[in-house]
């Protein structure tokens, strides 16, 4: 199936009010245009370089997201034009962010990350982490970033069973934050959690935005 065909196959399946992010790492441009060529706009990077040197090569109204583990280091490279980071967990990380947004004089939105798979090596924060962060002096001084959600990984099983009680979890978790700290904020409304293998999964769960790589653009080759 051609790139076209596997986009609108899962557009098919994901309903209007989830988002689809095209997960293009490693992918060359091409595959890319192709995407866009189709009617794709949103799309998802987990290496700062790759992302920065796209998005010099393709339209500019592509929405490009960070969905990576990102180094402090390498936030001046995105902030100019990324629209989200998905994956922050914390607050040095928030704080060179808010840094290079106010540089760059926007507001960059981001995503807290959590650790709700049973995998140690993933990232992310716990809750009461992220209430210490939300509560933290120097983020509630942060004026050039926004909060817009929560994001996280299922553990890479077949056991369903799991990955359902994973995504509840981050799906509990969101709710919690939003009556505890984001109650009167409706920009804070994002829950990203679901990829090629668990999407469906996700979205049962309360999933707001998808993560799909292979399921568009094949499988990859490192
Ligand atoms: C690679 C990646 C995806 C996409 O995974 P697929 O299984 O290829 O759909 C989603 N989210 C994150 C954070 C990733 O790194």
């Amino acid at each position: 199936m051609s790139i076209r065909q596997n986009l609108h196959h899962y557009l098919q399946l994901i309903p209007e009010h989830v988002k689809l992010v095209a997960v293009s790492k490693t992918k060359p441009v091409e595959d890319i245009q192709e995407a866009y060529d189709a009617g794709q706009r949103v799309f998802g990077e987990n290496k700062a370089q790759d992302l920065a040197a796209r998005q010099k090569l393709l339209p500019a109204d592509i929405e490009w997201h960070f969905i990576g583990h990102m180094q402090t280091n390498k936030v001046k490279l995105i902030a100019p034009f990324v629209k989200l980071i998905h994956a922050v967990d914390s607050l040095k990380l928030l704080n060179e962010i808010n840094k290079q947004a106010t540089e760059n004089q926007r507001v960059i939105d981001c995503l807290l990350q959590f650790h709700i798979a049973e995998e140690e090596t993933k990232f992310g924060l716990n809750y009461e982490e992220a209430c210490e962060l939300l509560s933290a002096e120097s983020f509630t001084k942060m004026g050039n970033i926004r909060i817009t959600g929560v994001m996280g990984m299922a553990t890479f099983t077949d056991d369903t069973n799991q990955v359902t009680r994973e995504f509840k979890q981050l799906s509990a978790i969101f709710h919690q934050l939003k009556s505890n700290y984001f109650k009167s904020q409706d920009s804070f409304c994002e829950i990203s959690m679901g990829m090629s293998d668990d999407f469906q999964i996700a979205i049962q769960a309360g999933s707001t935005m998808v993560r799909i790589g292979t399921g568009i653009f094949g499988s990859r080759n490192y």
